[in-house]
């Protein structure tokens, strides 16, 4: 993720050009700063278009953006708290027209992550209006820039598997009843075994788990069989964005709470309410879409590998610590990783560690 800057001296009254790129929507982005204590503009995912679909969103009760990339985004302190960390994040299409709503400016393309202010509406009217001052001149649809839009957003788009696919053959399936993954893993995650691939070589020989969001296959990661003498442990399809996804997202939304791993197979061990970072560290958009599939303030569970729970694990609690949900850091025995532990002991250390911070998990 790529973030500059801008502070604009006090004592200017002229809209400056922040460094780097021009920003997307360049009207927005100097309207914000008519926002009280705003802090200056931080600007996130420079160029990047926002994509997402409009569908009609059952938590919400209303029709709104599920948002599979924020892309561009001004972030700000939110005069609606005591926000000083620039928590206000307010997307480059916010008040454009929208035509699903008939033309009605967006304003729910704004999140404050700090208090979640914008969930009252007449917050929401009041910073539309310090941005377009409305009353003295009335609204302008701010213009987007088409020509700084870069093409990363678009590598979310739909994908095939990595080439010639069969079930998995016993030799996988005995590796993975080693490390105690049965026939129920293989079924719920569709796991296929890849013969042979002519775009992807080191994809051949691996167990392929499809990456899969919004119902739709977006990426795929392939894990050797044995101890990795070939190769990598982990071959993911190259170029994927894995700050766009979580994996097993789709399973997980709207459950009573929510696990967040490092690894695909740590979710394995907990299916109905694992989702896996692909990585160490949470970035924006993993932010958005986790918040955005616990609305109703469900605790959200941090179970990474036990020797990142003072550093990693640490540093993404502090990220989403002003979230409406609870959040508790789980830590598991020193060299133990959650897939190496069985499912019901793996649950307990949550439902055990939960309930010690005062979090009681309802299963
Ligand atoms: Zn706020």
């Amino acid at each position: 993720m790529s973030i500059y800057v801008f502070r604009p001296s006090s004592s200017s009254s002229q809209a400056a050009d922040p460094p780097g790129p021009r920003p997307l929507c360049f009207s927005l982005y100097q309207y914000l700063r008519k926002v009280p204590k705003n802090g200056g503009v931080i600007i996130a995912n420079p160029g990047e278009t926002m994509t997402g679909t409009y569908a009609y969103g059952p938590a919400a009760g209303q029709h709104r953006w599920l948002i599979a990339n924020w892309g561009e985004t001004y972030r700000i302190n939110c005069p609606f708290c005591s926000d000083t960390r620039h928590r206000l994040w307010i997307n480059h299409r916010y008040g454009q027209p929208d035509a699903a709503m008939g033309g009605q400016p967006m304003k729910a393309l704004a999140i404050c992550f700090n208090e979640d202010c914008l969930k009252d509406y007449d917050n929401r009217e009041q910073l539309f209006e310090w941005i377009f001052e409305i009353r003295r001149r009335g609204y302008e649809v701010p213009r987007i820039s088409e020509a700084g839009v870069t093409q990363a957003a678009t590598c979310l788009a739909p994908c095939t598997w990595p080439g010639d696919m069969c079930p998995l053959p016993d030799f996988a399936l005995s590796y993975l009843a080693q490390r105690g993954f049965y026939a129920d893993t293989v079924q719920r995650f569709d796991l296929r075994f890849c013969v042979r691939s002519a775009e992807f070589p080191s994809a051949a020989g691996r167990i392929i788990a499809p990456i899969v969001m919004h119902g739709t296959m977006i990426g795929w990661q392939g894990r050797s069989i044995g101890d990795g003498t070939y190769g990598p442990k982990y071959y993911t399809k190259p170029q994927f964005p894995k700050r766009m996804a979580l994996y097993n997202l789709d399973a997980a939304r709207g459950r009573s709470f929510g696990v967040v791993f490092e690894g695909i197979t740590d979710v394995w061990r907990l299916p109905g309410y694992g989702m896996a970072l692909l990585g160490k560290t949470m970035s924006l958009q993993q932010q958005v879409l986790l918040r955005e599939a616990f609305p109703e303030a469900q605790p959200i569970i941090l179970c990474l590998d036990p020797e990142t729970w003072d550093n990693c694990a640490m540093k993404i609690h502090e990220m989403i610590q002003g979230w409406p949900n609870p959040i508790v850091r789980v830590k598991l025995p020193d060299g133990c990783d959650p897939a190496d532990m069985d499912h019901a002991s793996l649950l307990n250390a949550i439902l055990t560690q939960s309930a010690a911070v005062g979090v009681p998990l309802p299963v």
